[in-house]
């Protein structure tokens, strides 16, 4: 199945300029999300992992299946305000605007190997965030994975002490 054909282009959203990748038609194709969790679970078959951590919002919908059918623990990186206990957080800039995310002190143990999951790959700014705050907490980020990856920005720099895994690749040269 090309995942690519079932994933919606929406032209100047959030704002002008940015070519916005619609996730929302595969979570509503049954086939085509059971494909992109089946993907997602062959490329990081080699990678060794202790806990999923996860990216507010949309790397909660592969992330929690993933966990659930790799029998690994959930953790969660939230937007700020909505995690109750004690936190780190980090602000960070986005292809658009700037943003925060935090993350439950006890969320990882000093040692946790961390697979870092979110639907996109765009600059990297959130997902090199995401590792900081691992790291903050004792994490070694061991992978990122993401369905989505816009190969024309330079999201692999920014996450270059990383191994990156994406299922569907987007840019000039694809
Ligand atoms: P970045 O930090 O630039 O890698 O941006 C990644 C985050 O922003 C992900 O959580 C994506 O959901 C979202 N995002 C950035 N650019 C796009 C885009 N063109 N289409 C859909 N989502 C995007």
């Amino acid at each position: 199945m090309d995942l690519s054909k079932v994933i919606r282009d929406i032209p100047d959203f959030p704002v002008k300029g940015i070519q916005f990748k619609d996730i929302t038609p595969v979570l509503q194709n049954i086939d085509a999300f059971k494909h992109s969790l089946d993907e997602l679970e062959n490329i990081i078959l080699d990678v060794d992992f202790d806990v999923i951590v996860a990216i507010e919002s949309r790397g909660f919908l592969f992330g929690a299946p993933l966990a659930d059918r790799l029998d690994k623990p959930l953790s969660v990186l939230r937007k700020p305000g909505k995690l109750p206990a004690a936190v780190v957080q980090k602000t960070y800039k986005l292809e658009y605007g700037e943003a925060t995310l935090e993350i439950h002190n006890d969320a990882l143990k000093p040692g946790d190997k961390c697979l870092l999951v979110d639907d996109l790959l765009a600059t990297g700014g959130t997902v090199a965030a995401s590792a900081a705050l691992c790291e903050e907490l004792g994490g070694v980020v061991t992978g990122c994975l993401f369905l989505v990856e816009l190969c024309d920005l330079p999201g692999s720099e920014a996450l270059s002490n990383y191994p990156i895994f994406s299922l569907v690749k987007y840019g000039k040269d694809i």
